[in-house]
């Protein structure tokens, strides 16, 4: 998506450590044109399927999932990050190991939000090693439900994640895909 791309060149910064950083519009300050346009994509490519949910992971992904939920008039669940948990029963919990912060942690969703009759649209900012995704995933089956597709915005094509997880058979649509990017010289080449 070409807007996306242009504000990654305008806006990003590559950091060392492969992390592309995009607080401008994204992250940390959101340009609320950027992630309308988005939530628009990523309607406009799932729009042949009934999707009854949308899916993501606090906190990035909230933000741009909101607007896809709120366009497609269905609920919006995120996958909290949990401190301890209570395994009593009535949550689905799986594990994130986090690019960014290089720690593992627990994450969460209540069982009366997911159940086997949805058809769920999982949304998230980026995908790199498919850590957030998988645990999205593991969730998705736990709850045995159908997974329709999944929207990245960003993802960096020379991490795994997006291969191993479509080699699964999952459908990954991404706005933008990094296929190399280079720190030193701030320099990012797209996927053609
Ligand atoms: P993964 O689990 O696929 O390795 O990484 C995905 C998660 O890590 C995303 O939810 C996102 O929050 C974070 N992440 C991964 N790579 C980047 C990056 O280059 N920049 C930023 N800002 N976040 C990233």
């Amino acid at each position: 998506m070409k807007l996306l791309e242009d504000k990654i060149i305008e806006y990003g910064q590559i950091k060392h450590g492969n992390v592309v950083k995009v607080d401008t519009f994204l992250n940390h300050q959101l340009d609320p044109f950027v992630v309308d346009a988005l939530a628009d994509e990523f309607i406009r490519l799932y729009s042949g399927s009934s999707i009854s949910k949308i899916l993501t992971i606090e906190s990035s992904g909230i933000a741009i999932a909101y607007p896809v939920a709120s366009k497609l008039g269905v609920p919006l669940v995120f996958a909290k990050k949990a401190e301890s948990i209570n395994l009593d029963g009535e949550l689905y919990t799986s594990k994130v190991f986090s690019f960014t912060k290089h720690r593992e942690y627990d994450v969460i969703v209540a069982k009366k939000f997911l159940s086997d009759k949805d058809n769920v649209l999982i949304i998230d900012d980026f995908l790199a090693n498919g850590s957030a995704l998988n645990a999205l995933l593991s969730i998705c089956t736990q709850a045995n439900l159908h997974v329709e597709g999944i929207g990245i915005c960003i993802e960096k094509c020379f991490q795994k994640g997006g291969e191993e997880i479509r080699s699964k058979g999952y459908r990954i649509e991404s706005l933008a895909m990094i296929e190399s990017i280079d720190a030193d010289n701030q320099k990012i080449v797209y996927k053609s």
